[in-house]
């Protein structure tokens, strides 16, 4: 190799990016700056995969020091939560609330009347791309402020030490060597057996992001958090929509069995229509429509055909581990395809961990998010805990639901006596001024020491509010300490405040 071959190979450090020496015109150098050339040094941590347990670890353990890559396959950062997920759905979700104000009537009776009203979807479907493509990139800021090297391609194991990066034809760009390894790979949508998605009318949640026209009529397969929010958002927007679901309660897994018969009610009342304990056994599609085949739980001699424009496949989501190279190194997957890990999220491998979708536990942004600081808060030689009782959920219709802790179905089957405060919504002060009163907020603390074991809002701003049952529970609250804490007035947080009054003396003062 020539002299000037080799300081052309040479990396140099200015303002914390990593350029290299090129040849131009045939014997002037150039600085070019080579992102790759840094990575290809021994790194503190390689973080596969940039949703939201992903990129904030890497920004993370950038921050405690550590030399960090994140490798991420998609062409945009932020993983399931921030392209095709929270982000997209929640933007959709708000606007076609406001249309569905102006459309319904609510807007005149108070007293804002709105004349030609139309729909304009492609510029809906803008505004929520502007609000992904603004968040997917301000992590590559933070990426680059933070001093954490992003590398396109997909991520594979191929040491207990070391990740190679490959082309999208599986040729190997880079191999990255490291201390450690930080698995975000998230999940997927499940498909269901014999159906097809093309992502037109027999769509994921993906295609219902970004359908083009409003269907006619909709057929969400389940009726759970994403069937219901993408449910809300067409049906609000004008298509009749049936939710077929196998279990006899909506909502999912987890949710309160009262909340759950609540919130189906006021569902229902907003015009969707529901068929419970019922299970799709085909799909059907011709040139104009699709067929649903369905049949009761109980009886499956009650069959009957659905017919729509769409149908939302919404069964769930499995973890994604594809083409990562865990065999090789020693790692079997749990027989729901998750990657076991300990307390500390450190898999069999010591210096291979795992976080967020692709393990066990609920499938949300802020538990991956929270895994991802406190793995690599561990692996900095830290404290690793979280409490999963006080991970909230939440889905985001109007009225939104949200719920931390246990249901009265949980605590009922672990033997535990608790007691229960309620308030209505329609007695806060706050709701009714805002002629938004469908809801209630459900407290459920012990028996006997009074710590709050559960919280159930149904509320306009439940996702908010739940925040603040999520942060008294975190610190042990009895419901008397949340019941004597000043809540500003007039404001749908009082109920509650109410709520845990009545859990704490059996009365609450407003109702
Ligand atoms: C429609 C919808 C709405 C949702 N709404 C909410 C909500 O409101 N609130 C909430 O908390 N959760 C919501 N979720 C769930 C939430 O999106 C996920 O729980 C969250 O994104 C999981 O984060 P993660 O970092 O584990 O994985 P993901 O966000 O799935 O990110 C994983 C990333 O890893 C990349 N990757 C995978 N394999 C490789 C590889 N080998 N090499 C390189 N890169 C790889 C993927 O491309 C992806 O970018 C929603 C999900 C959907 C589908």
């Amino acid at each position: 190799m020539s002299l000037f071959q080799t300081i052309g190979r040479l990396p140099y450090r200015l303002n914390k990016q990593v350029y290299r020496l090129s040849r131009h015109n045939g014997c002037v150098f150039a600085l070019q700056r080579r992102h790759l050339s840094e990575a290809t040094e021994e790194q503190d941590l390689v973080v596969i995969g940039s949703g939201p347990g992903g990129y904030v670890a890497a920004i993370k353990a950038a921050q405690l020091g550590m030399k960090t890559v994140c490798v991420e396959k998609n062409p945009t950062l932020g993983g399931t939560c921030l392209n095709v997920g929270c982000i997209p759905s929640k933007a959709l979700l708000n606007n076609s609330h406001f249309y569905h104000m102006a459309h319904s009537g609510d807007l005149e009776k108070r007293g804002i009347e709105v004349g030609d009203l139309r729909l304009n979807l492609p510029r809906m479907m803008e505004q929520k791309n502007s609000a992904v493509k603004a968040l997917t990139g301000g992590i590559a800021h933070l990426f680059k402020q933070n001093g954490v090297t992003h590398l396109s391609g997909h991520g594979r194991i191929t040491g207990s030490r070391e990740v190679a990066v490959l082309h999208p034809d599986g040729k190997i760009k880079e191999v990255v060597k490291t201390k450690n390894i930080l698995i975000a790979t998230g999940s997927e949508v499940t498909p269901f057996p014999g159906i097809e998605v093309d992502e037109k009318t027999i769509v994921s949640s993906t295609g219902a992001l970004s359908l083009d026209a409003v269907p006619e009529k909709m057929v969400l397969i389940g009726a759970g958090v994403i069937g219901l929010e993408l449910g809300s958002v067409w049906q609000r927007l004008g298509s009749e929509v049936t939710a077929v679901e196998f279990l006899p309660h909506v909502g999912g897994v987890g949710i309160d069995l009262e909340i759950s018969k609540n919130f189906q009610r006021i569902l229902k009342k907003q015009g969707m229509k529901f068929m419970m304990s019922t299970k799709v056994t085909a799909a059907k599609k011709t040139a104009s429509k699709i067929t649903v085949s369905v049949e009761s739980v109980k009886d499956p001699s009650k069959k009957e055909d659905l017919e729509c424009n769409v149908v939302l496949v919404c069964i769930g989501r499995r973890p994604y581990t594809k083409n990562l190279g865990l065999e090789e190194v020693g790692i079997s997957l749990d027989n729901q395809g998750r990657i076991p890990v300990n307390s500390r999220f450190a898999s069999k491998v010591p210096s291979i961990y795992a976080i967020g979708d692709c393990i066990a536990g609920p499938m949300l942004a802020h538990k991956a998010e929270d895994e991802g600081i406190i793995a690599v808060e561990g692996m900095a030689g830290g404290a690793v805990h979280i409490d999963y009782n006080c991970v909230p959920s939440v889905i985001y219709t109007h009225p939104e639901v949200a719920w931390v802790g246990k249901s009265e179905e949980q605590l009922k089957e672990e033997g535990v006596k608790y007691k229960l405060g309620k308030f209505p919504l329609v007695a806060n002060s706050r709701a009714k001024t805002n002629a938004d009163t469908d809801g209630m907020v459900k407290i459920i603390s012990h028996e006997e020491t009074d710590r709050i074991l559960g919280a159930h809002i149904i509320a306009a701003s439940a996702g908010e509010l739940i925040n603040e049952a999520a942060l008294a529970m975190e610190y042990g609250a009895s419901s008397e300490d949340v019941a004597r804490v000043c809540h500003a007035h007039p404001t749908v947080s009082e109920a509650f405040r109410e709520a845990n009054i009545a859990a704490y003396i059996g009365k609450a003062i407003n109702v």
